[in-house]
């Protein structure tokens, strides 16, 4: 049988500005019928270009300047442009990261599904709409009439890239290639999407060309796994296999830059890949990972390495047998000064925000009480909807709350609203936000950017100077970077950039609002390891927003887990992601592989996150809750039960039992 997917010593080119650049360099690959195989590495390095040139779907500018592709044993290169539709649109299906851009927002679910099995197989009326609704059963959507009577927007995103994968899977696709199918979506519903993709392929064969920036996805759902490094398949092998024991120096950094299973910050940095992916085009004699690689020899620079076959796994690398041997990386981190504990340097009280939205009132937070100390990280988990947001709104004064609601700076109210706040108070608090390129000014200089959150001290110009050098020296940024537009900086650059600004005023509290999740794991890893270093030089307080377990429980002291606008549980990071902990904590340390202990089943929370402006009686949480104990908890809010040590949880079962109930359970509801 033909491989469902074959490129064979395919290059690709993009022109610009004239000059034919060389993305991707001699890639061969091969995916049989049914096979999962992904392809991981950081961004820029090919992967995206990859998946494209498989379906020769390259920008304009872009061509494949070398090799062949065969999908089912067809040569795509000898094809017409009419007979390569033909073949994409009956082989081959793509499902990209965001679903929203693949629905038609202004026309129902039923339609776009329809209109699917309109052109792939002529049907019409009752018939089309018959298949479509068996499609969205396919994809486990637990009623599928109301979703065929949706508009995109009002379904969650999960469910959007469900209907996205019914639409793919219509077609009965020999090969679906997948594009970080699951980035942006919370860890719950990525967990369910990967699960979904797992089931689908085991039931109907289909091939799978998966691209991920997350190692953790591609070890979940695929068999093969390449690792792309400037262009170039500098790895490949089964994912078991490679992630067990990785035989490329890049690999063995990428593997080791994630905060590993449980790992803490005071058990020091995280590993960090030194230097920067060579530019798209470039030409360099010998290894192209040599001027990042610690093991870099005289024979690397002079001779480029060919894929040295090691057994059913392959690896670019002269000297793989000490791949996995590297040292490891053992800088500390400036001795971090214990949190005091003294007067909370922020402390909120019976926090609500109503909202009125088409004549309707909803509360995006209700009741929300916390303590920050000086020093301390506390993070706050929960799916999207649940208020996290909200919380960060609330505190920088961009938001007015309800009145009843208090927010006190070092044992002083702080007025609701950022314009009423005083100079010395804007300065103590600060926001790094998730999307630097959108936060900073673009007319502006990097330079002028800090300079100008530094005049919030009150520094005259020779002193800010002064204070612009330590700082950009703490951050890591050059002056040449200081003197561009952030638009030209790299996104681990612009985040530094961001972190920088936030921390020119010398604030008291920083809040953090997913301030990683859109960068590489090598890029995450030296921004993580730049908070920490920077709270214990300047003992600042951080709230960091993430949905990210395993980045909260390696940086976070305490953590408050929020659900539709309310704290379900808060206490130390340790105690709140180990059992015993609140349902619905439980549910989400069960989807997030990073922290959650092996051979513990996930637990799937079943039905979307209800309305904030109908939220369930009782407990909030008891229309989805696995571990619900009957009426009371459709009747009566769950009393904040003491597991002790500061930590508290929200739920009708006493701590004594649920300690038992999740001890004796492996997990699975
Ligand atoms: S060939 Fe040399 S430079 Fe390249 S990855 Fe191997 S050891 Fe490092
Ligand atoms: S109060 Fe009831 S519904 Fe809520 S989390 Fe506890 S058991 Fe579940």
């Amino acid at each position: 049988m033909s491989d469902a997917l074959r490129l064979e010593d395919v290059s690709v080119d993009y022109t610009v500005g004239g000059k034919a650049r060389t993305v991707l360099k001699g890639l061969s690959l091969s995916i049989a019928p049914g096979e999962a195989y992904g392809l991981v590495g950081e961004s820029g390095c090919g992967k995206s270009t990859a998946a494209l040139a498989a379906v020769r779907y390259l920008a304009r500018n872009g061509k494949v300047s070398a090799g062949r592709i065969l999908i089912d044993g067809r040569d795509l290169m000898g094809l017409s442009a009419s007979d390569l539709r033909g073949l994409r649109s009956r082989t081959v299906a793509m499902v990209y990261q965001d679903p929203g851009r693949a629905l038609n927002p202004s026309l129902k679910i039923a339609r776009q599904m329809t209109e699917v099995f309109e052109v792939a197989e002529g049907l019409r009326g009752q018939a089309a709409e018959a298949r479509a609704l068996e499609m969205l059963a396919r994809v486990q959507i637990a009623n599928p009439a109301r979703v065929m009577g949706a508009y995109p927007h009002e379904l969650s995103g999960g469910m959007q890239q469900r209907v996205v994968i019914a639409m793919a899977l219509s077609i009965n696709p020999k090969l679906l290639i997948l594009d970080e199918p699951t980035t942006g979506l919370d860890a719950t519903v990525e967990a369910e999407i990967l699960d979904l993709i797992v089931a689908l392929r085991r039931d109907y064969a289909t091939a799978i060309l998966m691209i991920s920036h997350s190692l953790s996805v591609i070890a979940h759902v695929c068999d093969r796994v390449g690792v792309l490094y400037a262009g170039e398949l500098v790895e490949e092998g089964p994912a078991a296999e490679i992630f067990a024991q990785a035989r490329h120096p890049y690999t063995v950094a990428l593997l080791r830059c994630l905060p590993e299973r449980g790992r803490l910050k005071s058990q020091g940095p995280l590993e960090t890949i030194p230097g920067f992916l060579p530019a798209p085009g470039a030409i360099q004699d010998g290894c192209v990972y040599a001027p990042r690689c610690p093991i870099a020899r005289d024979r690397c620079r002079a001779e480029r390495p060919p894929l040295y076959d090691l057994g059913g796994r392959v690896s670019r690398c002269h000297y793989w047998e000490a791949a996995p041997a590297i040292p490891r990386q053992t800088v500390a981190f400036a001795a971090a000064r214990p949190v005091s504990q003294v007067l909370p340097v922020l402390k909120v009280r019976d926090l609500s925000k109503t909202y009125t939205v088409d004549g309707k009132a909803f509360q995006a937070s209700r009741d929300i009480s916390l303590d920050l100390w000086a020093g301390e990280t506390l993070g706050l988990v929960g799916e999207s909807g649940s208020g996290k947001s909200t919380l960060a709104k609330l505190l920088l004064g961009l938001a007015a709350p309800d009145a009843g609601s208090t927010i006190e700076m070092e044992g002083e109210a702080l007025p609701p609203r950022a314009k009423t706040r005083s100079r010395a108070q804007l300065k103590a608090l600060q926001m790094v936000f998730q999307n630097p390129g959108l936060a900073l000014n673009r007319s502006h200089s990097v330079r002028r950017l800090i300079d100008r959150a530094m005049r919030l001290t009150g520094a005259l110009p020779a002193r800010r100077e002064e204070k612009l050098a330590v700082l950009a020296h703490e951050v890591r940024l050059t002056g040449p970077q200081l003197d561009e537009k952030p638009r030209r900086l790299s996104g681990g650059l612009k985040q530094r950039v961001g972190i920088a600004r936030a921390f020119a005023s010398e604030p008291q509290i920083v809040v953090c609002d997913e301030p990683t999740s859109a960068l590489d794991v090598s890029v995450q890893a030296a921004i993580l390891n730049l908070l920490v270093d920077l709270q214990a030089k300047q003992q600042v307080s951080y709230i960091f927003i993430s949905h990210d377990l395993g980045v909260v429980n390696y940086l976070a002291d305490r953590v408050a887990v929020l659900f539709l606008g309310r704290v379900l549980e808060t206490g130390p990071t340790r105690a709140v992601f180990a059992a015993p902990h609140h349902p619905y904590t439980e549910a989400l340390v069960s989807a997030s592989p990073a922290i959650s202990r092996e051979g513990v089943a996930r637990i799937r929370l079943h039905g979307e996150i209800p309305s904030a402006a109908a939220p369930p009686p009782g407990c909030v949480f008891n229309t989805r809750c696995p571990r619900k104990i009957g009426p009371i908890c459709e009747t009566e809010a769950p009393p904040a039960r003491d597991a002790g040590a500061g930590h508290v949880i929200a739920c009708h079962i006493p701590v004594a039992e649920l300690a038992i109930l999740q001890s004796s359970s492996s997990g699975a509801a």
